[in-house]
This record gives structure tokens, sequence and C-alpha cells, in this order.
């Protein structure tokens, strides 16, 4: 099978590998759509030294093993593969589970191929109103749910996000659905564009007017973000940190303990609302897609996800040469 592998040296090639094998318990999925994400293009830069296919945001059809239940389905999976056991596990914590292994992101090859395997308990069924082109949304659209929670919705006042890139996006229109006052900054007039019809008030950085917020969520994936989200989080405020940077961060303590901001780091969240509000069509995931490519250009596809400004890139998986 076709497959997008970044070796040790972070270096990605196309190559031919053979289709992995289910293990018991496991489902052989068929990739129909998979998506490039922020931390995919981290990998490539080195963030958790990942070695194997890459990608971990995708929409398949399960192709084995023969006589499993979910044989023909179409489905989305929860990215993170626990071992069940473990005390966070025990805990109801299996996104933290000590020795988790997450496909494309850490220690388990992903979606960027033509067949990847997960367990079947890490896989939903996708619901017929659902096209492949929503259902990749799921994954970051359930992380951006996971922010929303966090958030703890200060109902009287506005929430400000920080980035109008793709999870900017979907963090905004999923506060603005849940009643929140939102505030989105930006850089991109035409991102910001995608956000009013949610009725979120929108700014480019330069005209973002004075003033603090109970809640703050950094979404832009560049340290002056933060920057950004701790100048204007209000005393007793709450930061809410999605972005990973690369390189550290230089943090001053007193810009926390002196206002008695909190810092809550967010990363994934559980993909069945997520698909619920797919299915309620609610999303205007079309409006996030920039482009498709078909696998075989996936080193293109790459390319073109890092440019600034780009929105969502799918790699259409299921798509041969020729087809
Ligand atoms: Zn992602
Ligand atoms: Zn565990």
């Amino acid at each position: 099978m076709l497959a997008l592998y970044c070796d040790d040296n972070r270096q990605v090639a196309l190559q031919e590998l053979p289709a992995p094998q289910p293990a018991p318990g496991e489902a052989l999925i068929r990739v129909t759509l998979a998506g490039i994400c922020g931390t995919d293009l981290q990998i490539l830069r080195g963030y958790h030294d990942f070695k194997g296919v890459m990608g971990h945001e995708f929409v398949g059809v399960v192709a084995g093993p023969p006589g499993s239940s979910w044989l023909g389905k179409r489905v989305v999976g929860e990215i993170n593969v626990s071992c069940g056991d473990c005390d966070l596990c025990r805990l109801g914590m299996p996104r933290h589970c000590r020795t988790r292994r997450v496909i494309g992101i850490k220690d388990r090859d992903g979606a960027f191929a033509t067949y990847l395997t997960l367990p079947e308990a890490n896989l939903l069924a996708v619901p017929l109103q659902v096209e492949d082109e929503a259902a990749v949304f799921t994954e970051p659209l359930a992380a951006a749910l996971a922010a929303v929670d966090a958030a703890r919705l200060p109902r009287k006042s506005p929430v400000l996000v920080v980035g109008d890139g793709r999870l900017g996006l979907l963090i905004s229109w999923a506060l603005a659905l849940s009643e929140a006052q939102v505030h989105l900054v930006g850089h991109h007039a035409e991102h910001l564009s995608l956000a009013e019809p949610y009725g979120v008030a929108t700014f480019l950085e330069k005209d973002l007017p004075p003033g603090d917020y109970a809640a703050v969520v950094e979404t832009s994936g560049a340290a002056a973000g933060l920057d950004l989200a701790l100048a204007r989080v209000r005393p007793t405020g709450t930061v809410i940190m999605k972005s990973t940077y690369v390189e550290p961060y230089p943090l001053d303590s007193a810009n926390l303990v002196v206002p008695e901001v909190r810092l809550i780091g967010s990363r994934c969240g559980p993909l069945g609302p997520a698909l619920r509000l797919l299915a309620r069509g609610l999303i205007n995931h079309r409006a996030l897609i920039d482009r498709r490519f078909p696998l075989s250009q996936g080193l293109e596809a790459l390319e073109r996800a890092q440019r600034p400004g780009v929105l969502k890139v799918l790699l259409d998986c299921g798509r041969q040469p020729g087809d």
C-alpha cells in the first residue's frame, strides 16, 4: 500500500509498504479521506520524535478482518490507543494512559496510507447524513469541543479566541453554538469572515479593542499568541492552551501568580459529541477545506498545508492514480 512515512531524520517520503495486519480485537480500515493538521506539521519539525506512517484525522471503511461486525461500516476513530489496565485508564482517563500510543503521533502508524489498523473499541460509525468531507473533521472538532468545555463559558462576558486558523475557527464556531459571546482575533480577514455567520465578533489583531476576558483560548500555534492571551485574560480568568510550540516558552510566573490566572492545557476530546454536531449540519466544514490531493501527491499536500493562511488540506487516500 502507499503511505506517507516519516523517518528518524524527520524526512517524509511516499513509500510502498505492506498493508498492516490487524491484531486480535483490531479492525483493518481502508482510509477514504485524511486531514493534515498542525500537529502533523510540528512532527516534521521534531515534535514527539515520531517515526512511522503519519496522520491521525481520517474517515474510512472497515475492510477486515473477515467476520468483524464492523465490516463495510464507514468509521472514524479515537486516535489514542490505551492499555485499559494502568492506573489512569482505570481512573477513566484512557487518553492519558501511561503507555498510550497515538496514531500518526506517538509509537503507532497513522492514516496517511491506504490502510490503517485500530482497536474496534476505538471506532465510531459515521451516520449516513455526515459526508466524508465532514466526517474527516470529527477529530479536530472533538478537540475544539474539549477546549469549549475547558473554557467553562463565562456567559456574561465574551470569550476571546486567539488565531483564525482551522482550529481557531472550529473553536469559535463551537463556542458560538454553545451560546457564548465570542471574539475571534487573527491575521486573515478572509478567515475571520467565516466566523461572522455564527455571530462571532472578529478582529484583526491591530484592531482588537482594549479590554480583558474571563476566558481566552490560544490556538495560534505561535508564542506571540500566548503573549496576547496572557495580556488579555482578566484577573482570576482562564487561558486554555491548544497550541504546542516547538521552542520552549519563556513564562514569567508573575503573569500567572499576581493576577491569579489559570493556565489550562487541552489536547483531545471525545469523538461522539463532535460526530453528533456534524450530523446536525451546524459546522460549515466545506469552508474549511483548502484543497484535496490524492495520496500519491502527499508531499505536495504537506508542502501546501505549511503555507501561512492555508486552511484544511485533505488527502484522498482511496483514490488511485488514474481514478
Ligand atoms: Zn489533528
Ligand atoms: Zn493505560
